[in-house]
């Protein structure tokens, strides 16, 4: 599988990770990616870093050290009706934005609200990926959020330390879920390593597996073309007022 970009790594400045963005950079060019994108999480998590930390992307050159950089967040949903944690004025500065359920920023709720918080987050044209939606612990109706990010030009994310980790325990069960209803939509996903250290930046081995294990087409695995990848983010960028 061409697999030559990782958008969803954490850098110190999440404060739970520990490698700073210039290891991440170099473990990337080293694992021979031509794409990194740093997606730190946005401040509901607890410990986060200071919003002002995403307003100075502008001195961050996204093509001078040899490797393509994008600059995005990981925003958090924080209600069941898709509202994310960065204002307007923040997510028009970033490149990209995953939009992610984290039990740190939101209660748990019934299938139905699970599911009203991921799609709802896809009316934000800054949401570009939803973030790991097969974790087992928000369960949600895969079925219903493979149609709408179909129709919304919305990527989903088959998250490498949700299977390596086993945090998200019951994550490749409910890929599996997942990728049937993607095929049957033509959902294009995308794979992210979700490092946390730059030893796992580009780890995409157990989502690879997970996608061959269910034959899945590799044409709509953006993970092939940094020009897919920003074709997805031009789309969704265009939707914004
Ligand atoms: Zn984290
Ligand atoms: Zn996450």
């Amino acid at each position: 599988m061409i697999d030559i970009l990782d958008v969803h790594i954490h850098t110190t400045a999440s404060v739970h990770a520990y490698s700073t963005f210039s290891e991440c950079i170099a473990a990337a060019k080293a694992k021979g990616l031509e794409l990194i994108g740093i997606a730190d999480h946005a401040p509901s998590v607890p410990g986060s870093i200071h919003p002002f930390y995403f307003m100075n992307f502008k001195v961050i050159p996204r093509d001078a050290y040899g490797i393509k950089i994008a600059m995005g967040s990981e925003l958090n949903i924080i209600d069941y009706s898709g509202s994310t944690d960065l204002p307007a004025k923040i997510l028009k500065r970033l490149d990209y934005g995953i939009a992610s359920l984290h039990k740190e920023c939101i209660e748990i709720g019934s299938v139905a609200e699970n599911t009203a918080a991921i799609i709802g987050a896809m009316r934000n044209p800054h949401v570009v990926i939803i973030g790991h939606p097969d974790n087992p612990r928000f369960p949600a109706d895969l079925d219903a959020i493979a149609r709408a990010a179909k129709d919304n030009g919305v990527l989903l994310e088959v998250n490498n330390s949700s299977y390596f980790y086993k945090h998200r325990a019951g994550s490749a069960d409910n890929a599996k879920i997942m990728l049937t209803a993607c095929k049957k939509y033509g959902t294009k996903i995308i794979i992210g390593s979700d490092a946390h250290i730059d030893l796992d930046v580009g780890r995409h081995e157990d989502a690879q597996k997970i996608l061959a294990e269910n034959n899945f087409p590799a044409e709509l695995v953006v993970n092939s073309s940094v020009e897919k990848f920003f074709e997805c983010v031009k789309y969704r960028k265009s939707l914004a007022p």
